[in-house]
């Protein structure tokens, strides 16, 4: 009940990091499939497409000039430079859906969650996800067959990095298997979703049932 986009709940920022290689993309894109509440920001970046991916649909992929200006004009919510690219969540869209009633959700690094939990951090929710261990980050990054071999290497060693901050989130799952981790998931968004501050339309409720006494 608490997700029907009909409730006037307060918008929340679902903010979902990992290293690169740990499943977060696939859990990502499923929980914004399940639930019509909850909408993806899609980033800006500096790096080019990989193949398969479309330009405004996995990144608005942009130079490093328009970038640059993009930053000067303070479109970004918050960016940040990852593996020598840069990448940034566009402001504008993330408002409008805010203020729509609808979630944000974030597949972004640390350092972007670090910078979206200091701006919002009443409305902020950190999720980091881990890899059960390195062997199979590794295996995960060459079975994507994306990325070459000198830029797999360069990621598992920034891996370690990343998972340095696992501390900052509020909850950490381990995705040994992708459907438990998705329930787990879910089940946070669900609960975050209830959090009593965030559902506005139980003041009014209240008020009835008191004048109705
Ligand atoms: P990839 O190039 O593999 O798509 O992403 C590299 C890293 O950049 C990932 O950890 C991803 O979550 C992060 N990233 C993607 N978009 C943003 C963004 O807008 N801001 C920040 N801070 N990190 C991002």
């Amino acid at each position: 009940m608490s997700n029907r986009l009909e409730q006037p709940r307060r918008g929340m920022l679902l903010v979902i990091s990992s290293p690169s290689g740990a499943g977060k993309s696939s859990l990502s894109r499923r929980l914004v499939q399940d639930n019509d509440r909850l909408v993806l920001s899609v980033s800006a970046t500096t790096r080019g497409p990989r193949p398969g991916e479309v330009d405004g649909r996995e990144y608005a992929f942009v130079t490093p000039a328009r970038f640059k200006t993009l930053v000067a004009d303070n479109a970004f919510l918050e960016w940040a430079e990852v593996h020598e690219q840069a990448y940034g969540s566009p402001r504008a869209p993330i408002m409008e859906h805010l203020e729509a009633g609808r979630d944000v959700l974030f597949d972004i690094d640390w350092q972007g969650a670090q910078s979206i939990a200091k701006a919002e951090p009443d409305d902020t929710v950190r999720v980091f996800i881990l890899p059960p261990s390195l062997g199979d980050l590794a295996k995960r990054l060459r079975a994507r067959a994306q990325d070459s071999e000198a830029v797999i290497e360069r990621r598992l060693g920034r891996a370690l990095g990343e998972i340095d901050h696992w501390r900052e989130y509020d909850y950490v799952l381990v995705n040994d298997d992708f459907e438990e981790t998705y329930t787990r998931l879910a089940a946070i968004y669900a609960a975050e979703g209830l959090k009593r501050r965030r559902n506005l339309w139980i003041e009014p409720l209240v008020a009835r049932l008191v004048a109705e006494g």
